[in-house]
């Protein structure tokens, strides 16, 4: 398998796939591992995650590095990405005791009730290249914490970060019967759903979310899917900042290259302030330097990968052809590289793809309503459901409108933000299940009830 830089469009790298006999050894390994791995104490694999964060700070330049040439992310948001994913293994290290202890519910004389959170064994985490650190701290460190054994596929697009991650993993530490990697393309998922996981872990498309849910429900085990997003902010005429909320929402919608699955991804405006937000929009993003992501104060890099291109072309195509307009950008750059001019469209509506379906790369568009009525309804107008936000000075217009959205994140003045100290999950076609939070602590257990009478 080749990894190859999107920004260059050279080959850095040739790794050997894992096969199904590769897979075999490696899923036996786990097996062999899990129980002395759960057997030590809770203390010590919080010891050993600890160490393995330091170990992520000691090298993130070395880190940072591997993460851009592969992905093509801005070296700075790299780092970012990597303090991020520190953050939450400090909550996640830092909460862990408190969640997976056993909870004594009722003890009455001669009776006592109580919930011991038990690990599910070995478990499978399937996951997506756009923040391999973030969406793989979610999974892997609870899962470890908890007592289980992980066999982590990295994105074929993220291969060498998730090579990185093991090594400092080990370096820290867990065994190699406690974590293992499988590298390779979906092929080599499809292999994984295969064996007999105790759980699975999948972070991507509502496309492969479905397949995997499908093909793994025969297995009667626990299945997360944490997928993508069609993700609405609205701006109401009340702001009192315009430029402010405009370059806000600006990141929110470009960061990464608007490859987040909680990027903003469509904005209604109310008329009021429509055009002046839209100004000092478009301004913001005139404002950004795009180039190689190795070069200090480049915001936007290449895109991903080379498929993506076409798909935000066609989005443009189909818009422009429907009758929305550029505010700016709208086509591929002409350079070496996958890069895409951030794109602006305006004059536009739910007949485009650009409004319905996931964009996933720098490209937005802008949508005049008349009043919270008709933004509400165009909020809801989607089969996904991660996240909503409101900008407004008021909290009860925004929380108004906040509850009437079918999304797992509601956002009020902020967008594009997650939490360690709060469930990340999604509904409808954004997936279910959660992680981070209690909930993500205890979404790698299985509980036992106990039900002790004294004799
Ligand atoms: P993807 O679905 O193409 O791939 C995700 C993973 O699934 C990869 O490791 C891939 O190799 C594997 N895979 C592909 N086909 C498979 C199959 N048939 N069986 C088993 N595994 C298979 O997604 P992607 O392009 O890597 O990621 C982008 C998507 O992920 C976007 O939709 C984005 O919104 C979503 N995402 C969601 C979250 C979240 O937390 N909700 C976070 C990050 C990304």
């Amino acid at each position: 398998m080749q990894v190859i830089n999107p920004a260059t469009e050279q080959v850095i790298q040739e790794l050997t796939e894992d096969n199904p006999s590769s897979l075999h050894e490696k899923f036996a390994l786990l097996q062999k591992g899990q129980r002395a791995w759960a057997g030590k104490s809770l203390a010590e694999r919080i010891d050993i995650i600890r160490h393995f964060s330091s170990l992520l700070e000691k090298n993130i330049e070395e880190l940072a590095q591997i993460l851009s040439s592969e992905v093509g992310k801005p070296l700075q948001q790299s780092r970012n990405e990597i303090n991020g994913a520190r953050g939450r293994i400090q909550w996640l290290c830092d909460h862990a005791s408190t969640y997976l202890q056993e909870e004594i519910m009722s003890d009455s004389p001669g009776m006592q009730e109580k919930i011991v959170y038990e690990p599910l064994g070995v478990i499978c985490n399937i996951s997506a290249w756009n923040y391999p650190y973030l969406v793989g701290t979610n999974v892997f460190v609870p899962a470890l914490l908890a007592g289980n054994s992980v066999m982590y596929k990295p994105s074929e697009y993220a291969s060498l970060t998730g090579l990185a991650i093991a090594k400092y993993f080990y370096q820290a530490g867990v065994p190699e019967t406690a974590f293992q990697t499988a590298i390779g393309a979906g092929s080599v998922g499809a292999q994984l759903l295969e064996l007999p996981f105790q759980g699975y872990y999948f972070t991507g498309s509502y496309q492969t979310g479905q397949k995997i849910y499908s093909q793994v429900a025969p297995k009667m085990v626990p299945v997360q899917c944490e997928l993508g997003g069609k993700d609405p902010v609205y701006i109401t005429d009340d702001i009192s900042d315009i430029n402010a909320v405009a370059a806000g929402t600006a990141d929110g919608a470009f960061y990464n290259n608007g490859q987040s699955c909680c990027s903003v991804e469509r904005i209604y405006v109310h008329e009021k302030v429509y055009d002046a937000y839209v100004a000092a929009f478009v301004q913001e993003v005139k404002s950004w330097k795009m180039g190689d992501p190795t070069e200090e104060g480049v915001y936007l890099g290449p895109l991903s990968r080379k498929a993506q291109v076409a798909i935000l072309e066609k989005q443009v195509k189909q818009a422009l052809d429907l009758g929305a307009t550029l505010a700016c950008g709208g086509k591929a750059v002409d350079r070496k590289g996958y890069y895409f001019e951030p794109t602006v469209l305006v004059n536009v509506n739910h007949q485009m793809d650009v409004m319905k379906e996931e964009s996933f790369g720098p490209i937005i568009g802008i949508q005049k309503v008349k009043d919270d009525a008709e933004a509400i309804a165009l909020m809801k107008d989607t089969a996904y459901g991660l996240t909503s936000s409101v900008y407004s000075i008021h909290e009860n217009r925004a929380q108004e409108i906040l509850s009437q959205m079918d999304s797992g994140s509601a956002y009020w003045n902020c967008c594009d933000r997650v939490s360690a100290a709060l469930p990340w999950s999604g509904r409808k076609h954004s997936g279910f299940g959660a992680t981070l939070s209690h909930q993500g602590i205890r979404a790698f257990t299985k509980t036992k009830s106990y039900h002790l009478r004294q004799p």
